[in-house]
């Protein structure tokens, strides 16, 4: 191991902003900009300078300890990758102009990797062979390439970015489970360790119901991603792709379907105001033509919201019914219901007003309403299907209990990718009973630089970033008051001791004024800055303050190394 230097701020290549710059939205892209950590080279491309650097670094090397833990192997692939492998697996059309294309002297073609399956199934083909040689897990670090349609938020969403990304080779279903298992296990410990408050969300469901995918979201207001979650079971979901039991609650009446006149009353709120009831006891009706041409009214809880994602997978590219279209039909705007509802028109109804029997609906007639409506009784229903987005406050599907929302950022995602890329590429190998099989895969990939943003997104306040000791550039910085003298050697004697105990330390030996210092050193994040004055050594003491909790406290000279060391030792992680 190399030796714990110091290093120093006035030698630092970090050239700080004080205001924020116009471009950017998202507080990590700021401070991150302001701090003299990245610069921008074009649309999705960054300089990593060397404060940005020194965290990347610290964040791969929690990554590779946790897949060296879990039995990955570290390695390198080319970055190029041949368009013969990409045809092979079929993917040089359908990645489409997100993949980076470019061609040699030769004008052979090439991508510039924007994930690597394709290679890495290559370079085993013909080289693994046995069952007796699986599992086999491998990973690298490396700068991938997407020209992402829209490349934004910084380090959110580049065209160039880091990436660790895994691939494992089984033999078997129950071999591919436990590697995914252990990559699943490793993932949420690389969050937890770079201090990142992240979701495990499942992506996809298999057949037997266990998971086959599953993104971990960082939780933060900026994120992309819409989640519920819930704290009793742990249960998260992507809002999109989440359901629910919704408790809906019956509407006003008698039991008797009753026709109210409701003049001038098109709305949800307007209606449930009316009848001085919540809006979950009305029902909200809503008019749309499927893909291939039939009507259909979608009946959903009042308080509840027609699920795109959901509404899309069961009418194909649907679309709301425009004002001419209602004509046509026979349906009135903000009077559409069940009851009486024209020929010809699917009716498909939400799973969770199942078993509701009081109805407060839409009469198909303007300026009137039913209440009373009962399924069976007053109408037919053609389906009942899946069709809310899932709010917060909702119960959990699994136990109940209400569920929490969040916003969150991607930041790895862990996926079984079953036979999908060794079939089509030809990769087999023999197993023990003597056949020829194609090997299951999986695949596991952390955004390292996106992971980077993503923890200053959830640490920062109005002065800058607020560094998890664990991911900080440095651990510890100097701040010396004076330009020269006594207190400035101290300072400089106590940076060298600090470094020397292995703790990563800069010292601030600028010619600047004090303010200007506690500003930046604020700004860029350490989370402990010493500060050295003549006024604390007149006493044998500096100043610890604390950058998360901005406590201060006075340590005596000679006690500080172990102060800090202790405090650092335990956060590390
Ligand atoms: P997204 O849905 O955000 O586009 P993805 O699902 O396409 O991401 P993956 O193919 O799963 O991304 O890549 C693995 C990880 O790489 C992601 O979880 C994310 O952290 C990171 N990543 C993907 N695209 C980008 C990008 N354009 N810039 C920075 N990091 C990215
Ligand atoms: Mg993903």
């Amino acid at each position: 191991m190399s030796r714990t230097r110091v290093a120093r701020m006035s030698a630092l290549y970090a050239p700080t902003l004080k205001e924020d710059p116009a471009e950017a939205e998202l507080a990590s892209h700021k401070l991150m900009l302001r701090a003299g950590m990245i610069r921008k080279q074009a649309a999705g491309l960054y300089s990593y300078l060397p404060l940005a650097w020194r965290s990347l670094r610290k964040i791969e090397d929690i990554i590779r300890d946790e897949m060296d833990a879990a039995g990955a192997q570290e390695m390198l692939l080319p970055i190029l990758t041949d368009a013969e492998l990409w045809q092979k697996s079929g993917r040089w059309s359908a990645y489409g102009p997100e993949l980076m294309r470019v061609h040699d002297r030769h004008d052979r073609e090439f991508a510039l990797g924007p994930t690597h399956e394709e290679t890495i199934t290559d370079l085993i083909t013909n080289e693994l062979k046995s069952y007796k040689q699986l599992p086999v897990n491998l990973y690298q670090i490396q700068d991938k390439f997407r020209d992402e349609m829209r490349p934004r938020f910084g380090l959110m969403r580049g065209r160039e970015f880091i990436m660790k990304d895994g691939y494992s080779f089984n033999a078997t279903q129950e071999s591919l489970q436990e590697t995914y298992d252990a990559m699943k296990d490793a993932y949420a410990n690389i969050c937890e360790r770079c201090g990142l408050k992240a979701l495990p969300v499942v992506a996809d469901s298999g057949q037997i119901g266990g998971d086959t995918s599953v993104e971990f979201m960082a939780l933060a207001e900026a994120g992309e991603a819409a989640l519920v979650y819930c704290d009793g079971c742990g249960f998260a979901a992507d809002e999109e792709a989440a359901s629910t039991k919704v408790a809906v609650t019956e509407g006003p009446g008698d039991g008797t379907l009753q026709k109210v006149h409701t003049p001038g009353m098109g709305t949800i709120e307007a209606v449930a105001e009316f009848f001085g009831f919540p809006q979950n006891g009305t029902r909200k009706s809503l008019a749309l033509i499927a893909e291939d041409g039939t009507p259909v009214v979608c009946i959903v809880p009042g308080d509840h919201e027609l699920n795109d994602c959901k509404a899309e997978k069961l009418f194909g590219s649907y679309h709301l019914m425009t004002e001419e279209e209602l004509v046509e039909n026979g349906l009135h705007k903000g009077f559409i219901g069940p009851v009486n509802l024209p020929d010809g028109i699917r009716l498909v109804v939400d799973e969770t007003l199942r078993g509701s029997k009081q109805w407060a609906c839409g009469a198909n007639e303007v300026d009137y309403h039913f209440t009373g409506a009962c399924p069976g009784r007053d109408f037919e229903v053609d389906e009942w299907a899946d069709l809310i987005t899932v709010q917060a406050g909702d119960p959990c599907p699994h136990c109940g209990k209400p569920l929490s929302g969040a916003r969150g950022i991607e930041v790895s995602q862990v996926f079984q990718l079953g036979t999908k890329y060794s079939e089509s590429m030809g990769a087999t190998f023999t197993d023990e009973d003597g056949k020829e099989k194609p090997f299951l895969m999986g695949c596991y990939g952390v955004g390292v630089s996106r992971t980077m943003a993503a923890v200053i997104e959830q640490h920062n306040d109005e002065n800058g970033i607020i560094w998890p000791v664990s991911v900080a550039p440095y651990e510890v910085s100097v701040i010396t008051l004076d330009k020269k003298g006594d207190a400035f050697d101290e300072a400089g004697r106590i940076a060298e001791a600090l470094a020397a105990a292995g703790i990563d330390v800069v010292f601030d030996d600028r010619a600047e004024r004090p303010g200007v210092k506690f500003a930046d050193n604020d700004l860029m994040g350490f989370p402990y800055q010493v500060i050295v004055g003549k006024r604390g050594l007149a006493n044998g003491t500096v100043e610890v303050k604390e950058r998360a909790t901005g406590e201060r406290c006075d340590v005596p000279v000679e006690e500080v190394v172990c102060y800090l060391a202790e405090r650092i030792e335990a956060a590390r992680a």
